[in-house]
């Protein structure tokens, strides 16, 4: 095939009798070899025509559908590929799939990464988040759909095919199914997105878009000559073939159905429908129509329908509503996603939330899960089926959360609404601290009579962006260098050896080779020294400048290209922290073990003595998961197992392994380090790692913090550092013996219940009394004289069996009140002007006594 069309015609539409024209009535160019057509071909200009008179040869299920797109593919050359999750692991741009061109970006589009196939053929599942609110409303909108892609990739130096073979295969797929080339427009339209721009051609058949085809060769550039919507591009060396049919769009042109959820879900639609007394109504066609011309004329037609009426079509919007969300719930917890109240978790919590909504509203009594348990089975060859037992605890679990805050809804919109009246502040803080869905207040707070907003303003909805990681700025070498070679991954125990200077800037030294490890993966940089001409610098930190390793010494270095050094690790950080790594991976497995294949790495730090490991789970872990997987962690560590290093294809290892290979990170290039523990575990990792699971000794978790919804950390040691642990430990449970005994835990609690009955007697027996401006306290013996000293009152008098005190906070004289005190014969002692004590001497004093002792001598 050769490249023959670099403009926007289409040499293949034009050589095939296509022409190219102007809608009459929204003005767009498209292409047709219909020569009395004068319309673009897409609703609202021309009305979906299919709906009960389909174009195709035959009639097609979603799943027929898919088959017959790739395999037509497949005949014409393209390698079909497995789908990827809708969950975007391999991005760190985006969370979730919103095209299938999305599986490619950034490496393989940029050229970093071969394809996987060229030309390829996927049916990806995408989620678009925007169209959530219309779904079971417009009657063509989902929650999720497939992408049926068949892209091709060309380089400078590989041509695959470009528009010419794009168009040329449409047509060719839609003859095939049965629909005639004179029924196809193409609709021109120019493309951006992504940093890349291009152009494009929609494909139109019966009124419906049933594909668009991209030809993307443009990137941004600020300088560039072209120009969309203000951002400026250059054409760019590779162009991709883009191309995006809609598979549940084919199959709804193949069924003409009046919804396209009828073409997709008959089977679930039919059951829900007669759980619930529902039969369609027949104004549903009317319906339709009006919804696909004209944006809110469907509103006004459902406004002109009787009570009832409008009713049922609300039912029915709620049946579609739900036997999509759940198919898109299916996939999202099938592909590993956690509920959480931010990020991609949050999408999956909406939906579940707006389909349990939903089967209340129009009392559907089955559970939540048993909804997705049909869909699961419908779409089982196309789901990770080990994540069974999570999905299910996942479902079961949010639907009893979502049925107890319902529980508790109305009291909190009672509480937040102030003299009746629900603020749209509130109604944020409802949906914001409580989960309470907007919807959900709105309808409540309107049958418990309470007044809202006039316009009430929907929540701030999923962004599909994540947050640019915070990278570490890195040492500005000046002078250009050959890529380093890694020899730390030769031998990662060779801790000493000679290197080639390459280069020496200020502090920093370039080697031709190097066994020091560069920060990198979450594992900190090798520390230690290196000797030039008998002088020694202090190796502080090593960096990975692009292929360059820089490593930054404690002092300028004079130095030569072509100098010899005599590099020298240190050994015992070297040793933690390959410790930790392994450790790393070896809980991670463990963590999966235990509490299921939904939990992924959401980051970790190694250190030498402390590490953390964050993972995506939905629920607190208890004490007896914890035991569990430090079990399960230190089983491995003891069954030895080899650790298998190895740098393999990229492709291969994707299709092997799939994306649980990208727990750490997302490497670039052709080649992938895979670390494997056969049998437990397998990453994609570029850290330096022990050779036997047992060189990691044992792992001790130290502690599990929640760090945000659905986001757990641990804290945990690792070998060397978990001995030390223990050993802290044991020191100061001997410690302990020494004060407490050879059983500390007895001795604890009689000191305990000692201490607890003391307390008691203190509190029960000390008595008080007031009398003519002086504080009497009466107490226990054993505890008095301290007691006494704690006194603030003007003047006190503490009395126990044997002994009289007196305490003075003014100008009153203790001293003096004891010596009137034995002159009564009251009692016998002595003392100073704050503080006097004496033995009392008469048996039956009473208080009465002593008070009038004391105003007699004030
Ligand atoms: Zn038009
Ligand atoms: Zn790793």
């Amino acid at each position: 095939m050769e490249n023959k069309s670099e403009d926007n015609d289409i040499q293949f539409l034009i050589e095939n009798g296509f022409e190219k024209k102007k809608c009459i009535k929204c003005g767009a160019l498209f292409w047709t070899k219909d020569k009395y057509r004068n319309t673009c071909g897409e609703a609202p200009c021309d009305p979906y025509s299919f709906l009960n008179n389909p174009p195709t040869k035959r009639k097609y299920t979603l799943e027929e559908m898919r088959e017959e797109f790739l395999s037509f593919f497949e005949s014409r050359n393209h390698k079909r590929i497995k789908r990827y999750p809708i969950v975007a692991r391999w991005r760190e741009d985006v969370f979730l799939v919103n095209a299938s061109i999305y599986d490619f970006q950034p490496h393989v589009t940029s050229g970093k990464v071969p394809p996987p196939g060229n030309p390829l053929v996927i049916s990806q599942p995408c989620i678009r988040t925007v169209d959530l609110d219309n779904v079971g409303k417009t009657g063509r909108h989902l929650s999720v759909f497939e992408m049926g892609g068949a892209k091709s990739f060309n380089f400078p130096n590989q041509f695959v095919y470009w528009k010419d073979d794009a168009v040329r295969l449409a047509i060719e797929f839609l003859n095939h199914l049965g629909v005639e080339t004179k029924d196809i427009t193409f609709k021109d339209k120019p493309w951006y997105g992504g940093g890349n721009a291009g152009s494009a051609v929609e494909v139109m058949v019966a009124g419906l878009e049933v594909a668009t085809l991209v030809f993307m060769d443009m990137i941004q550039d600020p300088d560039g000559p072209y120009e969309f919507e203000g951002v400026k591009y250059k054409k760019m060396e590779n162009k991709i073939v883009d191309t995006g049919y809609g598979i549940e769009r084919f199959t709804w042109l193949s069924q003409g159905t009046t919804t396209i959820y009828d073409a997709i879900y008959p089977d679930l639609t039919k059951m829900l429908m007669e759980e619930v007394g529902l039969s369609k109504p027949e104004f549903l066609v009317k319906f339709m129509e009006l919804s696909i011309l004209e944006d809110g004329s469907e509103k006004k037609f459902l406004e002109s329908l009787s009570k009832e009426d409008r009713e049922v079509m609300e039912k029915l919007s709620a049946i579609y509503m739900l036997v999509d969300h759940t198919r898109a719930i299916t996939f999202l917890v099938y592909d590993g996603l956690v509920p959480s109240n931010s990020k991609a978790g949050y999408v999956l919590r909406m939906l579940i939330r707006r389909a349990l909504m939903a089967m209340d509203k129009v009392g559907i009594k089955e559970k939540l899960w048993d909804l997705i348990e049909i869909q699961k089975e419908r779409f089982k060859d196309i789901l990770d089926l080990s994540m069974e037992r999570s999905a299910r605890e996942i479902i079961e679990l949010e639907e009893e959360r979502f049925r107890d805050l319902l529980l508790k809804g109305d009291q909190l919109i009672l509480k937040y609404a102030k003299k009746g009246v629900l603020t749209q502040e509130a109604i944020n803080t409802l949906f914001q601290s409580n989960g309470l869905p907007i919807e959900y207040t709105i309808e409540r707070a309107r049958q418990l009579g309470i007044k809202l907003p006039d316009k009430v303003e929907k929540a701030k909805g999923f962004v599909n962006v994540r947050e640019p990681a915070q990278k570490k700025e890195k040492p500005k070498i000046v002078n250009k260098y050959n890529p380093t070679k890694k020899s730390y991954y030769e031998d990662e125990r060779k801790l000493e050896f000679k290197g080639n200077v390459l280069g020496a800037e200020g502090n920093y030294l370039i080697l031709d080779e190097t066994y020091f490890y560069p920060e990198g993966g979450g594992q900190p940089s090798d520390h230690g020294y290196i000797v030039l001409n008998g002088n020694k610098y202090e190796v502080r930190d090593v960096q990975l400048v692009d292929d360059v390793v820089v490593h930054i010494l404690d002092k300028e270095i004079q130095a030569n290209k072509g100098d010899i050094i005599l590099g020298h690790i240190d050994e015992e950080r070297r040793i933690r922290l390959m410790q930790h790594h392994s450790g790393t991976h070896i809980l991670l497995s463990s963590i999966r073990y235990v509490l299921g294949n939904h939990v992924w790495q959401a980051g970790a730090q190694k250190d030498p003595y402390l590490s953390r490991l964050d993972i995506t789970h939905y629920k607190d872990i208890n004490a007896e998961e914890i035991k569990q997987i430090e079990r399960r962690a230190n089983e491995v560590i003891q069954m030895n197992l080899r650790l298998r290093k190895e740098f393999v294809e990229r492709n291969q290892a994707e299709q092997k392994y799939g994306f649980i290979l990208y727990q750490g990170g997302i490497p670039e290039g052709k080649q992938l380090r895979l670390v494997e523990i056969p049998g437990v575990d397998v990453e994609g990792c570029g850290g330096t790692h022990v050779d036997r699971t047992g060189d990691v000794g044992l792992i001790k978790i130290i502690k599990i913090e929640k760090i945000q919804d659905g986001i757990y950390r641990f804290h945990f040691k690792a070998g060397r550092s978990a001995v030390e642990h223990y050993q802290e430990i044991m020191e100061k449970i001997s410690k302990i013996e020494n004060l407490m005994g050879e059983d500390p835990e007895k001795t604890f609690i009689e000191l305990n219940s000692e201490l607890d009955s003391l307390k008691k007697s203190i509190s029960k027996g000390i008595e008080v009394y007031e009398a003519q401006g002086i504080k009497f306290y009466k107490l226990h013996e054993r505890i008095a004289d301290e007691f006494s000293r704690g006194i603030k009152d003007p003047l006190a008098v503490i009395v126990s069996a044997e002994k009289v005190r007196v305490v003075s906070n003014s100008n009153i004289n203790a001293g003096e009140i004891m010596r009137a005190l034995e002159k009564e014969g009251i009692a016998k002692g002595g003392g100073s002007q704050s503080y006097a004590q004496g033995k009392i001497l008469k048996e039956n004093f009473d208080l009465k006594q002593i008070a009038d002792v004391i105003n007699d001598n004030r």
